[in-house]
């Protein structure tokens, strides 16, 4: 099945251009940006000892952070599987809303969108690459650039047919004009907003949001609800350790900086009168927070998955994998792909689905070496393949 599904991707014309056009594009970012700031090569080992640090006192961390958050007046909510984050997201949210969503990996993970349609609610993923992804009804193709395998072309027949504006295939701006006035409604609509987490601080409880379209800070603060979904391996000790890993992801995303870091700390509140604090001023009254293990706790115990909960989902391995390259994220799973991908399908426990993917990997270490993480992607891949040739009776 896998095998077919890849070759029929490394055929796929419109895959290869549109993969050609959106990877050139990351590598002339990457290189300026990481001339222009050198002093991110050392960053980000120092990044990678704190993943290792607050990974080893995970369980410590998660109740730091859940400690501090409830003392800002933020409900934590700790979910151990798939099942019961989208039991508690679902009780949340309710049914008949409008729900507006930041890109998530993690709520991916969980299928939050469709099940939270199938209770009867209206939602929007409201990144444009998602909201592409969402109209093709497909899954995320990249950790950054999830439509990056969508050609212009689609994306302006998508919006035709879609929002009903009749957008010329070459005007790039003007399809993403059409989406910002659709989307406008709907977040002064919405009800609820939801959003992922890019890192989140123990000490003081506040949560990391990096976007560039200004949608994040529009979902996180106009409903008077913002849910948060997270893995918890996106705990680190403090504040200070957290900005360093937002500088880190945004530099190896190919950004000097993105538009927005936005830290959330707490419901909106004011104490204007008379020092009474009324929380609900003009963002959320309630800010709920849900962190997930889905297996991420069992992976800290385990030497070799460890690793890939050091990984800050900057996609810089996936765009210089060669695999990658060629097929794109249809090699992975429906939320994790490329090859980190395969080792985020064995934490989540998609366990035949991992092995499979692990035997299209080359091996050419690649991604280890564009990784701030420096994280050994192909040696484990190479291991998870021998135990499965091995139980295929292959070796
Ligand atoms: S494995 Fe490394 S390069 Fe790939 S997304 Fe994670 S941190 Fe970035």
């Amino acid at each position: 099945m896998m095998r077919e599904i890849i070759e029929r991707a490394s055929e796929d014309e419109d895959l290869s251009i549109a993969l050609e056009r959106a990877i050139e594009s990351y590598m002339d970012s990457r290189v300026r940006v990481l001339s222009r700031y050198p002093y991110i090569t050392e960053l980000a080992k120092e990044v990678r000892r704190i993943k290792e640090l607050s990974i080893e006192r995970i369980e410590e961390l998660i109740r730091e952070a859940k400690d501090s958050m409830e003392e800002n007046r933020m409900n934590v909510h700790i979910a151990e599987d798939a099942e019961k984050a989208r039991e508690i997201v679902g009780d949340l949210v309710g049914t008949g809303k409008i729900v507006v969503k930041t890109k998530s990996i993690t709520s991916d993970e969980i299928n939050l969108r469709k099940f939270l349609q199938g209770r009867g609610n209206e939602v929007w993923e409201t990144d444009l690459g998602e909201l592409i992804v969402q109209w093709l009804d497909s899954k995320p193709m990249h950790f950054i650039t999830p439509s990056i395998n969508i050609r212009r072309e689609k994306v302006a027949e998508l919006i035709r047919r879609n929002i009903g504006e009749n957008v010329d295939k070459d005007d790039i701006p003007g399809m993403t004009y059409a989406v910002r006035r659709f989307l406008r409604k709907k977040f002064i609509d919405a009800h609820v907003g939801i959003s992922g987490a890019n890192v989140i601080a123990a000490n003081t409880g506040s949560i990391f949001i990096i976007t560039n379209e200004g949608n994040g800070r529009l979902c996180t603060s106009l409903p008077e609800k913002h849910i948060v979904l997270a893995g918890v391996e996106k705990i680190v000790p403090s504040l200070h350790d957290a900005f360093k890993v937002s500088d880190v992801i945004m530099k190896y995303a190919g950004y000097s900086a993105a538009s927005y870091l936005s830290v959330i700390s707490g419901p909106s509140k004011t104490g204007d009168i008379e020092k009474k604090v009324v929380f609900g001023a003009h963002g959320p009254k309630e800010v709920d927070v849900v962190l997930l293990d889905n297996g991420r706790l069992r992976a800290s115990r385990d030497e070799r998955l460890r690793e890939a909960l050091y990984c800050l989902r900057c996609g810089s391995c996936q765009y210089l994998c060669p695999v990658f390259r060629l097929v794109g994220g249809y090699w992975g799973g429906d939320a994790y792909v490329g090859g980190i991908g395969i080792l985020w399908n064995m934490i989540i426990g998609n366990y035949e689905e991992a092995k499979a993917q692990s035997l299209f990997c080359l091996g050419c270490h690649e991604c280890e070496l564009v990784c701030p993480m420096g994280i050994k992607t192909a040696d484990i891949i190479r291991e998870i393949k021998a135990e499965y040739m091995r139980e295929m009776g292959l070796d």
